[in-house]
């Protein structure tokens, strides 16, 4: 099979079909055949895997996912993209192409109707500023996922696996860790895509945990006292939960900080995950 992850395979194919890359759907093109082979070998794809790959532009990673997994569907936005992505996949019958909005599709219906329900990888080279909602559309509406492999902004890596006193720790750390293992896979530099992004990319995987990392009793108050707690960094976690969206009162949460063994004057961002959790379940309680 010929790859098409060269930069002039890629170069004809977009010529022959007058294609022209959307810079507001963050079109940039693997060009290095070495990336998908190495990507999907990190993984450990066989033929028992069933993959949902978001974005594959004109195909170069679908075409080697499909060597090596059971079924394969693709959700890809560009209209423009499905007539070429239908010629460059003809030979790989176990691929279905669907012409959809990863961040509108319902998730659930297309898990039921392609996969039965059972369960799947999802493998992504994402445009960056839509990275996030992304990944937490698939964490929160609990789709029957195992792992998700995403292509990303190496400072969005980097930020999803930051520890507690880091500058990249915040909201996204721990709305990840909550649900996932995060691990770095790969560094990927710009020139092996088609336009080249300003950006050092970084390969990511994360393995979705049967339960949630941590215990908590009302996960909407939890994920509300970690956006409070990072709203204003500089703030203490007395001031800033207090002045933040959920409104606590101060008096109230002395009382907590006092029965949970948290100091109120220390900075959100030192909380571990496992702090917040505890924290949440005082508040909850009280
Ligand atoms: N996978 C291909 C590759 O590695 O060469 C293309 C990656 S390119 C960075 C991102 C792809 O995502 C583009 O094909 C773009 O059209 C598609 N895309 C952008 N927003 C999308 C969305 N909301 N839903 C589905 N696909 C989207």
């Amino acid at each position: 099979m010929i790859k098409i992850a060269t930069l002039t395979r890629t170069k004809n194919i977009i010529k022959k079909h007058g294609f022209f890359f959307s810079k507001s759907l963050g079109q940039n093109f693997l060009i290095d055949a070495n990336i998908p082979i190495n990507l999907i070998k990190a993984i450990g794809i066989d033929s028992t895997d069933n993959i949902i790959e978001i974005g594959p532009g004109i195909g170069s990673l679908t075409q080697v996912i499909a060597e090596y997994a059971k079924k394969v569907v693709v959700v890809e936005i560009d209209k423009k993209l499905i007539p070429i992505l239908e010629e460059m996949l003809s030979e790989n019958k176990n691929v279905e192409i669907i012409h959809d909005d990863i961040l509108k599709i319902d998730l659930h219906k297309l898990m039921e109707s392609k996969f039965n329900h059972e369960k799947t990888i999802v493998i992504g080279n994402l445009p960056y500023y839509i990275t996030t909602p992304i990944i937490m559309r698939f964490l929160e509406e609990k789709v029957r996922v195992e792992q998700l492999v995403f292509m990303v902004q190496k400072e969005v890596a980097e930020r999803m696996q930051a520890k507690p006193s880091t500058k990249q720790y915040g909201t996204l750390s721990i709305a990840v860790q909550y649900y996932c293992d995060v691990k770095t896979i790969m560094k990927v530099p710009p020139t092996v895509f088609l336009p080249q992004p300003k950006v050092e990319s970084s390969v990511i995987t994360l393995d979705v945990l049967e339960n949630p990392r941590v215990n908590v009793k009302d996960s909407d108050l939890f994920f509300g006292l970690v956006k409070d707690a990072f709203g204003k960094r500089r703030k203490t976690l007395l001031n800033t939960l207090s002045s933040g969206n959920l409104q606590l009162d101060k008096i109230f949460l002395k009382k907590v900080f006092n029965k949970c063994g948290i100091d109120g004057g220390r900075r959100g961002e030192t909380l571990s995950i496992e702090e917040f959790a505890i924290l949440a379940n005082t508040v909850q309680n009280h």
